[in-house]
C-alpha cells in the first residue's frame, strides 16, 4: 500500500489524476463524452459549459501543475482569457521576445486602448519588477520562445506581488516536469497544450491553471462566454498524450544535452542557446541562407512549426514577418523528439556539412 501521506512524485500523478476509481467493469481511463448539452438540473447543462472529458483533463493536469485548471481551444484561448484579467487601459509588462502569438495579441490590444504595454528583457529580474510598479499584470515566459532566456521568477513574483501585480507564467517550454511556477508564487500558468503536453503533434489546445478559485472563475466564465472550447476528442488525445509526458521530456531533454555538446563543437556553428534543461535548442548560424540549407538539407528531422512532439521538428524563425528583429536571421529552432540521438546527430551534422 502506498503511504497515503506522502504526496506521489510528479510522473506517477500524470499516471493518477484524472482516471476513475478502479473497480469491476470500470475502464481504466475516462472515455470520450461527446454531447452539446446535458440532461438538465446538474453540474454540467450544456457543452459550452462542461464535458467530464475536459473534466478529466484539468484534473490532470491541475495535479501536476498544483491548481485549478481551465481548458481551452488553443494555447491563444488561454492566452487571450488571462489578457482579459486585465482592466481596461491596464498596464501589462511582458517580454520583448515573448511567444509571437503574444506580442501580436498585446500589440493588438495596445493599438485598440485596451492595455498599456511595458516591454521587458525577461532576463533581467530588476527592469521587470521596476516596470511592475502600477501593472495589472506580470506576463512571463521562461524560457522564452524561440530565444530561450530564462527569468527569475520567484523573485519577479516577490516584486511583482509587492506592486499589487498579478503574475502569469507560460510554461509551454518548461512542462510542470522541469518547472511549476505555482510553487514559486504565480497567480496563473498558462499552456500551449498543443505543444509538449499533447506531445504527439495532432491537436491543438490549451490550458489555464491557477491555485486561485476567484482567478479560476474568472477564467471559466470568460471561456463559457467567449466560446474557446476544446473538442472533447483534442482533450481525450491530449490526456492521452499526457500519461507519458515525465518519460517524454526526459528523453527529449537528455537527447537534446547530447546534441548541444556536438552542436557547440561544430565549426560552422555561431552560437548554441540552451537554457540548460528541455527538449529546445537554438542553434544560430552565419546568415540566413546557412540557416534556411540546414532546414532543406535534413532528411530525418522535418521542416515544421510548432515544437514539443515525439519527432523532431525545425524551423528558421525568422521566415515569420511576425518574429522578433532582434531574433538573429540565422537561427534555427531545434524541438529535439525521441528519434535515437546518434540518428539525430548523424542527419544534422550530414545537413550541416
Ligand atoms: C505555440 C505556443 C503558444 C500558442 O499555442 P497555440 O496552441 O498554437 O495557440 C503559446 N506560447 C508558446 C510558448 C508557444 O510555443
Amino acid at each position: 500500500m502506498a503511504d497515503a501521506s506522502r504526496p506521489l512524485h510528479l510522473s506517477t500523478r500524470a499516471i493518477t489524476a484524472g482516471r476513475p476509481a478502479p473497480g469491476p467493469d470500470v475502464p481504466l481511463n475516462p472515455p470520450l463524452v461527446l454531447a452539446s448539452t446535458y440532461g438538465s438540473f446538474g453540474e454540467m447543462e450544456y457543452g459550452r459549459y462542461a464535458n467530464p472529458t475536459w473534466s478529466a483533463f484539468e484534473e490532470a493536469l491541475g495535479a501536476l501543475e498544483g491548481g485549478r485548471c481551465v481548458s481551452f481551444a488553443s494555447g491563444m484561448a488561454a492566452i487571450g482569457a488571462v489578457l482579459d484579467l486585465v482592466p481596461v487601459g491596464g498596464l501589462v509588462v511582458a517580454p520583448r521576445h515573448s511567444y509571437t502569438g503574444t506580442v501580436m495579441r498585446l500589440r493588438q490590444l495596445e493599438e485598440r486602448g485596451a492595455v498599456r504595454v511595458a516591454w521587458v528583457d525577461v532576463t533581467d529580474a530588476r527592469q521587470v519588477v521596476h516596470a511592475a510598479e502600477g501593472a495589472a499584470l506580470v506576463w512571463l515566459e521562461s524560457p522564452t520562445n524561440p530565444a530561450l532566456e530564462l527569468a527569475d521568477v520567484p523573485a519577479v513574483v516577490r516584486g511583482a506581488h509587492a506592486a499589487g501585480a498579478l503574475v502569469a507564467v507560460d510554461n509551454t517550454f518548461a512542462t510542470p516536469v522541469l518547472q511549476r511556477p505555482v510553487e514559486h508564487g504565480a497567480d496563473l500558468v498558462v499552456h500551449a497544450v498543443t505543444k509538449y503536453l499533447g506531445g504527439h503533434s495532432d491537436l491543438l489546445m490549451g490550458a489555464v491553471v491557477t491555485p486561485d478559485e476567484d482567478l479560476a472563475a474568472r477564467v471559466t466564465a470568460q471561456r463559457s462566454l467567449h466560446g474557446a472550447v476544446p473538442s472533447p476528442f483534442e482533450a481525450f488525445l491530449a490526456l492521452r498524450g499526457m500519461r507519458t509526458l515525465a518519460v517524454r521530456v526526459e528523453r527529449a531533454q537528455a537527447s537534446a544535452q547530447r546534441l548541444v555538446r556536438r552542436l557547440e563543437g561544430h565549426a560552422g556553428v555561431v552560437e548554441v542557446r540552451y537554457p540548460g534543461f528541455g527538449g529546445i535548442v537554438s542553434v544560430v548560424l552565419p546568415d540566413a541562407a546557412a540557416a534556411d540549407a540546414l532546414v532543406h538539407g535534413v532528411r530525418l528531422w522535418i521542416a515544421a512549426t510548432s515544437l514539443g512532439g515525439v519527432e523532431s521538428t525545425l524551423e528558421r524563425r525568422r521566415r515569420w514577418a511576425a518574429e522578433a528583429p532582434t531574433i538573429p536571421e540565422g537561427l534555427v529552432r531545434l524541438s529535439v523528439g525521441l528519434e535515437d540521438p546518434d540518428d539525430l546527430w548523424a542527419d544534422l551534422a550530414q545537413a550541416l556539412a
